[in-house]
Formats: C-alpha cells, structure tokens, sequence
C-alpha cells in the first residue's frame, strides 16, 4: 500500500475519479510508483510550478498519477502543519504535533502499517514521501525532508535509563533539602530532559549535548561517566523523540482521538 493510499483510508477519503483518463498502457504512478495497469483510472501528471521534490519521486517521467496521490497533491490542506503531522493507519489518523500525543505513540507504537509524518517547516506535502512502516520494531518517521529510523528497543531502553537517573537526581534533590531543613518542592520530572538541543519544532539540528543535571550527577559521584555513554548509541533521530518518549506526565499516557480532513 502507498503512503497517499494509506493517508486517504486513515481519514475516509474516497478519490475523486471524475477528472481521471483511461490509462493507454501499463505504468507507475509517477509519484508513489503504485503499478498502474492499462484501463485503470488516472491522472495525467503534472507537477505544479511550487514541486520542487521530483528527484524524490518514484518515477518523475511517468505520464500518470495515481488517484490517491493526486487527491494528496490538490488538496492544499495536506500543506498545513495540522495534516501533515500525524500517525495514519488503517484505523484512523492521530495527532502527533503535541509532545505527549508523541510519547503515548512512542509508548505505544500502532499496529502495521502506519505512517508517521511530522510537518516542522514550510508548507509543503509530506505524507506521499513519508514510508509506510510494515514493522513497529523499527520503523521510520517524515520529518519535514529527513526520514529518520528509531529503533524502538533501543529507544525505550534508553527511556527506561533516563527514568532511574531521574530518580537518583530527585533522591538527591530531597537528601540535600532535608538536609538543609529546606522545605521540599515539587519536582517536575518532565523538565529533566536529556537534552539541550530542540524544541517542539526541532528547528537546531545535529547539535545534541547532554543536558547539565546529566553531567552534574557525574560530578556529584551518583553516577559514573559510563552511565551517560547509553544516550551516545542513539542516532540522531532518536535523540530527537527521546525528549518526547521520555515524558511521564497522564497525558502521554492517554490515546488522543482521530482528526478527519
Ligand atoms: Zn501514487
């Protein structure tokens, strides 16, 4: 199944045939390469002046276009943010543009096939490029021109380590206040990110450094050097979604509801 063919079942979208031709001779669609045989319904390709991502496509020189693909292509609502980031499967499509939507997908990754495409740029269609992932072991995540693969073991370890250095930092927060006679404050677990580097948009790229509280508690002896070199076997994609992965708050827990076009 096509990325476009998997978007339009997650949000019942049926493709308008009535602008389609009868195709003269078998082909691929231009865009998602989805075999074309003589007779089906299809669009005559045409890039629009603004595509500017034809070395992309599976066959840029083909004379057709699926019906999904094109029905992708003309709506300008697949341009906006909003469309363009999610999780689409055959079930339905989900927000990710939040962090815990993230998390709770991260968590608890949906059942094959699904997509994972996050829109952080310019308005432009991604989801038709975005991979449609036969596995939840390891799969693949659009974001904005990079496709980036998570190792979903090797994440969720990762996340598991993260949440026990957060426990012996908070354990060391509450001996030093008793210690002091101070009053104890409350401690938000979610803003112990492992690191500095992005935002929601994700807009610094290939400059992750550990954050600060990680490396104090080396230099506070809780922990030792070594235990920080778990965060270094992550690819860069990785490193980008553990800060969500790692969120612990209840809404990442909780399945956010479908959106429709
Ligand atoms: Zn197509």
């Amino acid at each position: 199944m096509s990325s476009s063919e998997l978007v339009c079942r997650s949000m019942n979208i049926e493709p308008n045939l009535s602008e389609t031709v009868k195709a003269e001779f078998d082909a691929f669609c231009g865009y998602c390469g989805v075999e074309l045989k003589e007779g089906d319904a299809v669009h005559l390709l045409k890039f629009k002046k603004s595509f500017i991502d034809q070395n992309l496509c599976a066959d840029g020189s083909s004379k057709y276009a699926c019906p999904h693909c094109n029905e992708i292509m003309n709506r300008s609502k697949f341009l906006l943010p909003k469309l363009s980031t999610g999780i689409f499967t055959e079930q339905g499509a989900y927000p990710v543009g939040k962090n815990t939507n993230r998390a709770y997908f991260l968590k608890n990754p949906p059942k094959p096939p699904f997509l994972f495409s996050v829109n952080i740029g310019q308005s432009q269609h991604i989801v038709w490029k975005a991979p449609v992932n036969l596995s939840n072991e390891v799969f693949f995540v659009q974001l904005s021109n990079h496709v980036i693969s998570i190792n979903h073991k090797k994440l969720m370890g990762t996340v598991k380590h993260l949440h026990k250095l957060r426990d012996i930092h908070s354990q060391a927060l509450l001996d030093d206040w008793a210690l002091n006679n101070k009053k104890p404050q409350q401690i938000d677990r979610d803003k112990l990110n492992p690191f500095y580097f992005l935002g929601m948009k994700g807009d610094v790229v290939g400059t992750y450094t550990l954050c600060s509280w990680l490396k104090d508690l080396v230099e506070s002896e809780l922990i030792e050097e070594s235990e920080l070199a778990e965060f270094k076997q992550l690819n860069w994609g990785e490193a980008w979604l553990l800060n969500a992965a790692c969120i612990e708050n209840e809404e990442s827990n909780v399945k956010p509801e479908t959106f429709t076009y």
